[in-house]
């Protein structure tokens, strides 16, 4: 396979920013996460799979056609591209998306018990208003099923006892609503560990 046109590299070089940001945040280990970048109407550009978002460079990024299939680049895309494809399809304001499992995020995500939705201004404006969506096997065509079907108003999927997938028109916009998602559910968790409420308040509704 040939490795991606010259012309994509600072899309390239931008993705390993924020693979490695996320990284660093604690908000992948291992092979956990990936993070994409819609560059034409039939094209995405993605991190490859099986590698660490801590260590991953500009070459090591795949480009894929909107079926999935591998177009450029030596390594190959991660199954979860599926669920890009589909909140890509869903909802037009998605241009790039980042898909992460942050511990405060997940420690809602693998129980019954969800956040408090907007607590705050920053909360209001960069949720939204968040899609969740049930425990279905990650990588499947019946979870890009539900997230095409589920995610048309939202730029927030939270996936039950799975993680978090966040788009933005770019990837700093996909970045701040996966710092913003966390500390909601950071701070929500602080709340209720005190056996306290917050105040004026929206629960996500399942
Ligand atoms: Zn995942």
């Amino acid at each position: 396979m040939s490795k991606i046109p010259s012309q994509y590299l600072v899309l390239a070089t931008e993705l390993s920013q924020y693979s490695h940001r996320v990284w660093e945040r604690g908000y992948v280990v291992a092979n956990g996460g990936n993070l994409s970048i819609k560059i034409s109407e039939n094209m995405i550009l993605s991190t490859p799979t099986m590698e660490s978002k801590g260590e991953l460079k500009p070459e090591d990024m795949v480009i894929s056609d909107f079926s999935g299939q591998r177009v450029y680049g030596d390594k190959s895309a991660s199954t979860e591209i599926l669920s890009h494809l589909a909140f890509y399809r869903a909802n037009s304001r998605a241009k790039a998306i980042i898909h992460t499992h942050p511990p405060y995020t997940c420690s809602f995500a693998f129980t019954d018990s969800l956040p408090y939705e907007y607590m705050c201004a920053e909360s209001a404006l960069w949720l939204g208003s968040v899609c969740v969506i049930p425990y279905i096997q990650p990588g499947s065509s019946l979870l890009a099923n539900e997230i095409e079907r589920l995610s048309t108003e939202s730029l927030v999927i939270l996936m039950k006892n799975h993680g978090l997938m966040t788009a933005g028109e770019t990837l700093k916009d996909a970045w701040w609503r996966c710092e913003v998602m966390e500390n909601n559910c950071k701070i929500s968790h602080l709340i209720m560990s005190r056996g306290d409420r917050a105040t004026n308040i929206n629960k996500i509704d399942e």
